[in-house]
C-alpha cells in the first residue's frame, strides 16, 4: 500500500492533495492513504478559527473548510492526529476519533484503527509536564490558559496506548520523542537547527512520554512534525525478552515492552507478537515550497482492490472500554493505577484478555468504521465573509457531535465533553440527530408546506421543531457495561450506577452534578451515509503562499 505522510499540514489541504495528484500522475502510481501527522487546522468556519492557539495575525482559515462545506473532495483517505494549532473546540467533539470531513478521520486523543490490515496507533498534541497529569477539563469557549492546556497531551493516552500488544506498523505524534536524534544524523540536524543544541543538552527537545511509548510500543514506523525539518533515524529496540519472530523483511527480531506497566504479566493477547526490532523514524516539515512536507512509502498491507478496508482495532477499543473508570475532567493531578499500589488492589495491567476481546463482538457485529460524516454547523462562506481578518468573531460554545453520541453508546464509555461540561455545571447542547443539510432541505419542505396550507387553511401553522436529541435525555455512564449487553441495548438498560472516580480524583461537585443530570441515555442514533459531494476540479498551478509564521508559540 503506498501511503503519502506529511508532516504540519497547517491547513494547507488544498495544496497537500495537488501534490499528491502530481506525485501520482509523474510516478504513475497510486496514493492509497495520507497521514498527517499534526497542526492540520480543520476550521470549519470563523467560530472555529477563534479556538485555534495561534496569534491573531495569522488567523487563516486556509482550505479545510472547502472539504467541510462539499466543494472540494478529500482525493484520497486522510487520517491525522492533532498538533498544537487546531480547531480545539472541533476536535473536542471527537474525542475517541471520527471524521471531520467526507474521507478525513481525525484519530481523537490518541487511537488505533486498521487500513487494510496496516496497524496504525497515534497520539494527538504536544507534551508540556505541568497539563501532563491533569484531567481533560477543558471546553469551549476557551479562556487564554485553557485555548492552550487543551492541547496539551495527558497521561491517560499515553497509558492507554503503553497497554497494547501485538504488532503496531505505524505510529504518529505530532512532537519527537525525547532522544530520537542519538538514532539519526545529529550534526546534520544541528547545522540545519542549531538552536536545537540548547534543548538537546538540557533533554528538552520533545517528548518524554513519547520516548517512553516509542521503547513500549516498538513500531514499525514512526512517523512526527512539529520540529519543521526531515530527519531520519533508526531506533535499535535492545531489551528483548521473549523468543525471536521472523520479521516480514526477513530480518529477526523478538519483543518486550520496556517500561509499559503491562510487562509485568505475560501477555493474554491473541494478537501475534511484537515482530520488530527496529523502529524507523521519519519527522517531515511543514508545507511550504522548496521544504521536505510529504513523503511516500509502500508498506506491505493485505491486497487492495478498489478503496482501503478502514476499521476499528478490537485491542484499543477493549482498552478503551477497561479504563474508561479512568477518565478525570478535573484540573489537578491525579495518578493512574501502577504496579507500585501497593496494597491497593486495583487492576493496572489493561492489556486485553481473550475474554474481553471475546466480549468486544457482542458490540461490534463489525469493525469497519462508518461512514456516518454530518456537517453540524454552516460552513465558512468565502463570498459572504470575504473580509472576515477585519471582522469580529466570538469563540463557540461547545457542540456534541452524532458520532462520538453513536460511538460511547454502542461502546459504553463517556465522552469527556460531555463530563466537562457536566463538571462545571453546564448544559449539555443537543446533540443533532440530522445533519444541517438534511434540515435545510426540510426547511424548504416546511417552506412549500406551508404555501400549500395556506391555500387551504388560512394562517397555517409554524414548522415543527427541529429533531433533536434532548441533553437532559442523556446519561453518564461511568460503570463498564456488563459485556453481554447488546449494540443497541444501551446504558438505559444497564447502569443506574454513581460516579465512581478514582480517590484521587474524587471531587463532591463533579460527583453530585453529574448524578443529578444521570438521567437516560439516548438510544443509539441510525448511522445515516456519508453525504456524496460532487468530486472537486483541482488546480496544479503554484500560489503565493501565506507564509505561516507562527514559530514556537508554545
Ligand atoms: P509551531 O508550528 O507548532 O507553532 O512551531 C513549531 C516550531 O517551534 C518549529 O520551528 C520548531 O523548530 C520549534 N520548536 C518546537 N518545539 C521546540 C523545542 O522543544 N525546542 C526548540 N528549540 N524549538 C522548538
Ligand atoms: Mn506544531
Amino acid at each position: 500500500m503506498k501511503i503519502a505522510i506529511e508532516g504540519c499540514a497547517h491547513g494547507e489541504l488544498e495544496r497537500i492533495y495537488d501534490t499528491i495528484a502530481c506525485i501520482e500522475k509523474e510516478s504513475n502510481t497510486k496514493i492509497d492513504l495520507l497521514l498527517c501527522c499534526g497542526d492540520f487546522q480543520s476550521t470549519r468556519n470563523l467560530e472555529d478559527l477563534q479556538t485555534m492557539a495561534v496569534p491573531k495575525k495569522y488567523l487563516d482559515i486556509c482550505t479545510f473548510y472547502k472539504y467541510y462545506s462539499g466543494e472540494c473532495v478529500a482525493p484520497v483517505l486522510t487520517i491525522f492526529i492533532g498538533g498544537n494549532h487546531e480547531a480545539s473546540n472541533y476536535l473536542q467533539e471527537l474525542p475517541y476519533g471520527g471524521w471531520v470531513a467526507p474521507n478525513i478521520y481525525y484519530l481523537g486523543y490518541a487511537g488505533v484503527v486498521n487500513v487494510n490490515g496496516v496497524r496504525i496507533a497515534g497520539i494527538s498534541g504536544i507534551y508540556k509536564g505541568h497539563d501532563f497529569l491533569r484531567g481533560h477539563h477543558e471546553f469551549p469557549p476557551y479562556t487564554e490558559s485553557t485555548c492552550r492546556s487543551v492541547y496539551h497531551v495527558r497521561q491517560l493516552e499515553v497509558f492507554r496506548l503503553k497497554q497494547l500488544s501485538g504488532k503496531i506498523d505505524i505510529f504518529l505524534s505530532h512532537d519527537w520523542p525525547t532522544g530520537i536524534y542519538e538514532y539519526g544524523n545529529k550534526a546534520q540536524l544541528l547545522r540545519k537547527k542549531p538552536y536545537f543544541a540548547a534543548d538537546m543538552e538540557s533533554g528538552q527537545l520533545g517528548s518524554r512520554p513519547l520516548e517512553e511509548l516509542l521503547k513500549a510500543v516498538q513500531p514499525s514506523y514512526w512517523f512526527a512534525a512539529h520540529l519543521h525539518c526531515k530527519f531520519a533515524a533508526l531506533v535499535p529496540h535492545q531489551n528483548a525478552t521473549k523468543a525471536p519472530t521472523q520479521m516480514g523483511d526477513g530480518s529477526s527480531s523478538s519483543s518486550s515492552s520496556s517500561s509499559s506497566e503491562s510487562d509485568d504479566e505475560e501477555s493474554t493477547s491473541r494478537l501475534p507478537p511484537k515482530p520488530v526490532a527496529v523502529t524507523k523514524f521519519l519527522a517531515l516539515d511543514k508545507c511550504l515550497p522548496r521544504r521536505a512536507f510529504l513523503q511516500v512509502l509502500d508498506i506491505p498491507s493485505e491486497a487492495i482492490e478498489g478503496n482501503p478496508t478502514f476499521e476499528y482495532d478490537a485491542e484499543w477499543l477493549v482498552i478503551l472500554q477497561s479504563t474508561n473508570h479512568l477518565i478525570s475532567v478535573k484540573e489537578n493531578y491525579y495518578y493512574l493505577p501502577g504496579k507500585k499500589a501497593g496494597a491497593i488492589a486495583e487492576r493496572f495491567n489493561f492489556t486485553p484478555t481473550e475474554e474481553e476481546l471475546d466480549s468486544l463482538t457482542t458490540k461490534f457485529q463489525s469493525l469497519k468504521i462508518p461512514e456516518n460524516f454530518q456537517r453540524t454547523v454552516p460552513a465558512f462562506d468565502p463570498q459572504e465573509q470575504s473580509n472576515y481578518k477585519h471582522m469580529v468573531v466570538g469563540q463557540p460554545t461547545a457542540h456534541l457531535n452524532p458520532q462520538s453520541n453513536t460511538f460511547c453508546s454502542v461502546l459504553g464509555v463517556d465522552d469527556p465533553l460531555c463530563l466537562a461540561l457536566l463538571a462545571n455545571g453546564k448544559d449539555l447542547p443537543a446533540v443533532a440527530v440530522k445533519s444541517i443539510d438534511q434540515k435545510a432541505e426540510e426547511t424548504i419542505v416546511h417552506v412549500q408546506d406551508q404555501c400549500q396550507d395556506q391555500e387551504t387553511i388560512e394562517g397555517s401553522s409554524s414548522p415543527p421543531p427541529e429533531p433533536l436529541v434532548t441533553p437532559s435525555k442523556r446519561k453518564l455512564n461511568l460503570f463498564l457495561p456488563a459485556p453481554t449487553v447488546t449494540a443497541d441495548a444501551t446504558a438505559a438498560e444497564k447502569d443506574d450506577s454513581a460516579i465512581d472516580l478514582p480517590e484521587e480524583d474524587e471531587d463532591p461537585k463533579t460527583a453530585e452534578t453529574a448524578e443529578s443530570e444521570a438521567v437516560d441515555k439516548p438510544k443509539v442514533e441510525a448511522v445515516p451515509p456519508a453525504p456524496s459531494s460532487p468530486p472537486s476540479v483541482k488546480k496544479l498551478k503554484r500560489r503565493n503562499q501565506n507564509i505561516y509564521q507562527a514559530e514556537d508559540d508554545d
